[in-house]
């Protein structure tokens, strides 16, 4: 049985643990940001302004909305804040 000490202790580490995790994934999104090139197909990227530091794959989502109707959709998504 973990003491109350403990357990926040425990809770701390997680959520040290967490925050870098998330700040790992925003650091390789604005590598890739960087590039202007999205990691997973090669397109240009682009800012989604619905929210802060949103970035989709210009071929992200369905027929009408990415950049060209023509080729496959890319699901590359990120958040760089
Ligand atoms: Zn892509």
């Amino acid at each position: 049985m973990l003491t109350a000490a403990q357990k926040r202790t425990e809770t701390r580490a997680a959520n040290k643990a967490a925050q870098a995790r998330m700040e790992a994934a925003r650091a390789e999104v604005r590598r890739a940001v960087a590039t202007g090139r999205c990691p997973t197909c090669g397109r240009e990227l682009r800012r989604n302004t619905s929210m802060a530091g949103w970035y989709q794959c210009s071929q992200y989502g369905a027929v009408g909305f990415r950049a060209d109707a023509s080729q496959p959709s890319c699901d590359w998504q990120g958040f760089t804040e």
